[in-house]
């Protein structure tokens, strides 16, 4: 499932192989997978509009337009956001093409079909339910320690929660906590404030560093050439259930289930 490091590669190269472009029409194979606002179809809206600028927001992926729509994106599972030219063959599950008049194509293919692409208006608050962006200045170590302030919640389903820090998901939430050496199920609430700058700087270390390897290819996610990230090399605790952990050397990592999603961590250093 691409989270914010996943998406934030998709979103560089699509701005350097998209901006500038203008869409000719749009090819809508399955409706559903796109959202248009009322009384406007969708195919209508973008065709003749120019692609300005491409941005990301938490996990979502924003192709700017130059009336001031917005393209919105969700790739949920296994969603992918490829350029491609004419001819080039396509993934499985294409649902939704955006035909350049260049002959180049923004292909949106979705196998599971959970993702959307969202026609926004220009100034519409989309992202209202978001919380901070994990990689901006305004994420604070005042404002990490107010947001777990008095939460009982467990510190990882914390992270998962969108609402509050917009971005991770589950591996790097259990990569982050592995990193700052906290136990999963603690509650957030009651981590100590050494422990809550480990771990915010942790998120931010291992964001950086897989945005820096292009991201992680555990299951379907490609980058806007159709290309696989490298970051699944250097997961450390994710995926990595009975094998030593690369820190204590000692115990094995153990996989048990929180929130209703596998959690890999090492009993022996995250307390
Ligand atoms: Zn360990």
């Amino acid at each position: 499932m691409p989270e914010l490091p996943e998406v934030e590669t998709i979103v560089r190269g699509l701005a350097r192989a998209i901006v500038g472009k203008t869409i000719e029409s749009a090819e809508i194979r399955l409706p559903k997978m796109v959202i248009a606002p009322p009384r406007l179809s969708f195919p209508s809206a973008v065709a003749g509009e120019r692609v300005t600028g491409v941005a990301r927001r938490g996990k979502y992926a924003i192709v700017e337009l130059a009336s001031g729509h917005a393209l919105v994106t969700s790739l949920r599972m296994t969603g992918r956001l490829v350029v491609a030219v004419k001819g080039e063959p396509e993934s499985p599950g294409t649902h939704v093409i955006l035909h350049f008049t260049d002959g180049a194509r923004l292909r949106f293919s979705d196998v599971r079909t959970f993702g959307r692409m969202r026609l926004v208006r220009p100034g519409e608050a989309w992202d209202r339910e978001l919380g901070i962006e994990p990689l901006s200045s305004g994420f604070t170590q005042e404002a990490f320690i107010g947001m777990l302030s008095g939460r009982t919640t467990p510190i990882k389903a914390l992270l998962l929660d969108q609402r509050r820090v917009a971005g991770i998901g589950n591996i790097y939430a259990c990569e982050a906590l592995w990193e700052a050496r906290i136990r999963p199920s603690r509650p957030a609430g009651i981590l100590t404030k050494p422990a809550t700058c480990r771990l915010r700087r942790a998120i931010v270390e291992v964001l950086q560093r897989a945005i820096e390897m292009r991201g992680t290819s555990v299951d379907d996610y490609v980058d806007a050439d159709g290309l696989q990230g490298g970051f699944q090399n250097d997961l450390s605790v994710y995926g990595r259930n009975g094998r030593l952990c690369r820190r204590c050397g000692k115990s094995r990592i153990v996989r048990t289930v929180l929130a209703q999603r596998g959690t890999w961590w090492c009993r022996r250093c995250q307390r």
